[in-house]
């Protein structure tokens, strides 16, 4: 009796070793020396529509479940940025579109035509997920079926799905939760998103100025990206506001008021690359005293 009592006591004391033993290797590991979940940003490019000596603004976001593209630039030259990043276009597992002007939308039309090759190929994995507006998925579901071969665009619907999505609407993407919203745009409907992804907050306000309307998504994120169409010094010589842009100095000041972290600036004029970085971070700085990254083409992110 008092044998089979000491046999149970002794396999209940090595059962809640175990687990004490492997929740203090989680707390060790995980809690103290970090294993967090890694995102990452690499900008594929940086400049505003009309660009020529670096890309439109587009880039990619990559966790440690997959890689999420956002706008595409104007052309083809996606693939070349894609190719210098070394960035794979068949490890994109979804596309997120925030508007129809041609600086943002014609190059989902290359990584539609690419991925669709490949999925007929044998070489893509799992499905390409798009997202954005109704009008925007209608264009492009359009463009797809009058620009494309057959055989191509009759991926779309099978391997490539074209994801309709609301103001508000939440989806599922690259192991994170995205909320989709509207920026209010006086030109035309454009969306940008909340990314949530382990500890990490972001949005992504597309490239027109904040609204006050999109507070709830972006107040107390790490990281804001935003535009910056130019510096305010130099307000008379590229007339940000004349094309409803903004510049530099207003990204840091609203990033204060809605207490975010870190910011990104992108979608800016190409007249000032040799020292876009230098002075268009002092400046956003002059009100804000997070992190400012101004990054180059192709440069990487660690979104911590
Ligand atoms: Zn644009």
């Amino acid at each position: 009796m008092l044998h089979t009592i000491s046999i149970h006591f002794v396999f209940a004391f090595s059962f809640i070793n175990f687990f004490v033993s492997v929740f203090v290797i989680n707390y060790y590991f995980c809690g103290q020396i970090n294993c967090k979940m890694k995102a990452k940003i690499t900008m594929l490019g940086t400049g505003n529509a009309l660009v020529t000596k670096c890309y439109n603004t587009c880039f990619v976001i990559s966790t440690e479940e997959g890689n999420l593209l956002t706008d595409a630039g104007g052309g083809n030259g996606v693939l070349v940025q894609l190719e210098k990043a070394g960035i794979d276009y068949r490890s994109l597992n979804a596309m997120f579109l925030t508007h129809a002007h041609t600086d943002h939308l014609l190059g989902a039309l290359w990584i539609v035509r690419m991925i669709s090759t490949a999925i007929n190929r044998g070489e893509y994995k799992g499905i390409f997920n798009i997202y954005s507006h109704s009008h925007l998925c209608g264009l492009l579901k359009m463009m797809v079926t009058e620009m494309l071969p057959k055989k191509i665009a009759s991926e779309v619907g099978k391997g490539i799905l074209i994801n309709e999505i609301g103001d508000g609407e939440a989806f599922e993407a690259i192991g994170a939760h995205f909320t989709a919203f509207s920026i209010h745009s006086t030109k035309l409907e454009q969306f940008g998103y909340r990314m949530e992804y382990g500890d990490l907050k972001l949005a992504c306000l597309g490239d027109e100025p904040y609204n006050e309307k999109c507070a709830d998504y972006v107040k107390g994120v790490d990281w804001m990206l935003c535009e910056a169409f130019c510096l305010y010094d130099d307000r008379d010589r590229f007339h940000p506001y004349e094309k409803h842009h903004s510049t530099a100095k207003d990204a840091g000041e609203i990033a204060s008021t809605l207490d975010v972290k870190n910011i990104l600036l992108y979608h800016t004029e190409e007249k000032t690359l040799d020292t876009r970085k230098e002075r268009y971070t002092a400046e956003a700085k002059l009100g804000f005293s997070g992190r400012v990254e101004v990054p180059y083409d192709l440069e990487t992110v660690e979104l911590e």
